[in-house]
């Protein structure tokens, strides 16, 4: 088969280009041949970020301990310094310089920089009350881990961390956790306008082959076996906004009403849903929409697409990331997740920026203790949704 020629106006240039794009191809071999360094071109898909100042430092691992600190700083208080000490939240605080020393016991403390609160004279640091308190594990690696979380759409395995700052896989997942409980919202406002509702269920997957499976118990026990493995998570999303989950073990009808009831306004919102019974009576007490997935996925207004694309994220992290989740912390990474579709729309700097200023509080559970399946819904209480 004869070589396609190129096309030319003039002849003569054709020889020289040839000649010169044989010589490019052979250089090239010969550069992939002695292992010389070669640069990827790299297109960005979208206007990158602009990333100045102190987030470069960030992302190009050049932050320094103390950089990490007065970054902090300014990111906590960027209006002055207010003490963090209980029952006093005081604005006069200054700057103390305390040297180093060796306790009685033989451990060697360094210099330390705090602050002295003008109104209960009282020390603090930059991480009292945060969930970098009592950390051993550097600033700068706590920021930066948090740089990680905000900017990777399906999250960062605690493994990958531990390997990337020398961490022990124990503080590496405890490390990740504080920065979880930090992204959980804690003072939740409620949805309203179009609201999706729906449910998904992870995990549950059966140990031995299906088919010895199906040779040993019938199809009612196989079934079973498969809900009870499986957790139940059940979210909401604003039509175009903010998407609120959580993860509800033995999920009912009347734990989805419950959780319905405390996070969507009534008055305001047009419910969609599919057509799982859970939401059977929910009609009664506000405007309810159902879309029948057996037959169609979207109608017009009515859909759950929104949940549907969260849940798919969700799922990729879950399995693709993370690969095996306790069931126990399961509400926790799902609130990573919504955290960052919640924050989708700006950028991975803001997002951090927003991450930094939630710091405040402490996680009230620690390794060794097995987490709450946390917000137990409670049934108990008579509600009403009118
Ligand atoms: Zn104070």
């Amino acid at each position: 088969m004869q070589a396609i020629a190129p096309v030319s106006v003039n002849q003569a240039p054709i020889a020289q280009e040839e000649q010169s794009r044989g010589f490019v191809i052979l250089r090239s071999q010969v550069r992939v041949l002695l292992g010389a360094p070669f640069q990827l071109e790299y297109t960005p898909m979208h206007d990158e970020p602009q990333r100045k100042g102190d987030l470069q430092s960030l992302t190009d691992g050049t932050l320094t301990e103390s950089d990490a600190r007065t970054l902090l700083e300014r990111m906590r208080w960027p209006d002055g310094l207010i003490c963090p000490l209980a029952d006093c939240g005081g604005s006069g605080a200054y700057r103390i310089q305390v040297a180093g020393k060796t306790l009685k016991s033989g451990r060697v403390v360094g210099p330390r920089q705090l602050f002295k609160c003008k109104a209960c004279k009282r020390q603090f640091s930059v991480t009292k009350g945060t969930i970098f308190e009592d950390s051993k594990i550097p600033l700068r690696a706590w920021l930066t881990v948090m740089y990680r979380m905000c900017s990777s759409k399906k999250g960062v395995s605690a493994r990958q961390i531990g390997r990337e700052f020398g961490l022990t896989p124990e503080s590496a997942w405890f490390m990740c956790h504080r920065v979880r409980y930090a992204m959980t919202d804690k003072n939740p406002t409620r949805l309203k306008g179009i609201v999706e509702a729906d449910e998904t269920y992870v995990g549950g997957k059966l140990r031995g082959h299906p088919k010895h499976r199906a040779a040993k118990f019938d199809m009612a026990e196989r079934i079973r076996q498969a809900r009870a493995n499986k957790i139940a998570v059940f979210g909401i999303k604003e039509r175009g906004g903010r998407v609120r989950a959580q993860a509800i073990p033995e999920i009912s009808q009347r734990k989805v009403e419950k959780v319905l009831h405390d996070n969507i306004d009534p008055a305001e919102t047009r419910l969609m849903t599919d057509e799982h019974a859970f939401y059977y009576w929910i009609k009664n007490r506000v405007p309810h929409e159902v879309i029948r997935h057996v037959s169609e996925y979207v109608r017009g207004e009515v859909h759950t697409q929104g949940m549907e694309s969260f849940w798919a994220v969700l799922k990729r992290g879950l399995i693709g990331t993370y690969h095996h989740v306790d069931a126990g912390y399961l509400n926790q990474y799902v609130q990573e997740f919504a955290f960052r579709a919640n924050t989708r729309r700006i950028s991975d700097n803001e997002r951090f920026t927003s991450l930094v200023a939630n710091v405040g509080g402490r996680v009230d559970w620690y390794l060794g203790k097995k987490a709450q399946v946390s917000q137990p819904v409670e049934t108990d209480e008579p509600y009403d949704l009118a």
